[in-house]
């Protein structure tokens, strides 16, 4: 049984090596801000909640996230771990989140501020099904629409300068104090995440003590084919 957090600033690459990495060791990948887009696009009484608090780029009430991230856990559908992506983002969330669960490791993603803003203003999401593509790594077959479903491709709602200010802001204030306390506790490995997705995963191995990590064939032909898109839906309820 594995049990990781990855934390690292918005743009830096969670999604795609939590998912790399939850591929590979049957890990149950849990993404809060996906749970939160998934309630928001159903209209649930959740999705009602929290859509000004994300367009604005704040952080949602930690009772909420609390009570969503301990149901989400509770499903223990985890039987080789989990990695969890987006919590905890401040000290309470922290310190609720060490009482509940015992944890092997913290990834922490590391990329500066500048490069942030270069990636996650050039981040865009299929409206029709969800994919997620960045424009610096690909441009899709017809621009603005989806490979996969044709639907528009849209950013994200918290994907707009502003927002992103906020958000870099508050991680800053918010989640270095958590950084901080997992450090204490020898949880931590930093990672430059400013490579190619393949060499950030092997860092973490590397410094996890994981095996290597080998590309699947499908997965090989896709970069060939220069798509660099990574699916991030396996987080929902
Ligand atoms: P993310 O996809 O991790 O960037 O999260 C998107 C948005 O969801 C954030 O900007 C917050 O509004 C909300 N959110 C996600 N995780 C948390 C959390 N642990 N605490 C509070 N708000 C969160």
């Amino acid at each position: 049984m594995r049990k990781f957090v990855i934390m690292g600033v918005q743009g830096s690459g969670k999604g795609t090596q939590s998912a790399m990495l939850a591929s590979d060791f049957d890990l149950v990948h849990i993404s809060v801000g996906e749970i939160f887009r998934w309630n928001v696009l159903q209209h649930t009484k959740v999705g009602a909640q929290v859509r000004r608090t994300m367009a604005a780029g704040e952080l949602v009430g930690d009772d909420l996230v609390e009570g969503i991230v301990k149901d989400r856990l509770a499903q223990h559908d985890w039987n080789y771990g989990f990695i969890i992506d987006g919590f905890p983002r401040n000290e309470r969330q922290a310190e609720f989140f060490l009482e509940s669960y015992d944890i092997d490791g913290v990834i922490h993603l590391d990329m500066p501020d500048s490069e942030v803003r270069r990636r996650v203003l050039a981040r865009r999401l299929c409206s029709g099904c969800g994919m997620d593509y960045n424009l610096l790594a690909s441009t899709p077959e017809v621009p603005g629409k989806c490979d996969v479903c044709g639907g528009e491709l849209v950013s994200r709602e918290d994907d707009t300068e502003e927002a992103l200010a906020v958000r870099l802001r508050d991680y800053h204030q918010k989640t270095n104090p958590v950084l901080d306390i997992f450090r204490r506790k020898e949880y931590v490995v930093t990672v430059d995440a400013r490579p190619a997705k393949e060499a950030v995963q092997q860092a973490i191995r590397d410094q996890l003590g994981l095996p290597p990590h080998h590309p699947r064939a499908a997965e090989g032909a896709g970069q060939a084919a220069g798509t660099g898109r990574v699916a991030e839906g396996s987080a929902r309820p």
